[in-house]
């Protein structure tokens, strides 16, 4: 499981390059993408998720507005508590990502890492 110290070691958008493969990945706030990242592009480095929990909680952040470009990144709060985070292979960049499963719907998510964010 990864830590918000580990969180904060990742590199951040300030390594966004254009010419790089992550580079059409921008997404300050949370954002829809229609494919899961996967490898060979990006590396999985881990999850958020608490292994001992079943059902992590629902509850946000205080005061956080879940789409919001500036919200804490909170690994104990919600979405966080079920993200997984993966780097850009290429350049190292960090990303959350974040799978809802609705009853007729999968939505993937993802959310660029800033490690300033981190709380
Ligand atoms: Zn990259």
């Amino acid at each position: 499981m990864i830590t918000a110290d580990a969180l904060r070691a990742m590199p951040g958008p300030d390594r966004w390059r254009p010419a790089c493969p992550c580079a059409r990945l921008q997404c300050a706030g949370w954002e829809s993408i229609g494919a899961p990242l996967a490898e060979p592009g990006f590396r999985r480095v881990g999850t958020l998720r608490e292994p001992d929990v079943d059902e992590p909680t629902v509850e946000e952040w205080p005061g956080s507005r879940f789409w919001s470009a500036d919200a804490p990144i909170s690994p104990r709060h919600f979405p966080y508590n079920r993200c997984e985070v993966w780097a850009c292979a290429a350049c190292g960049r960090g990303f959350l990502q974040y799978t809802e499963v609705g009853g007729y719907y999968v939505d993937h998510r993802v959310r660029q890492l800033d490690p300033a964010l981190v709380v």
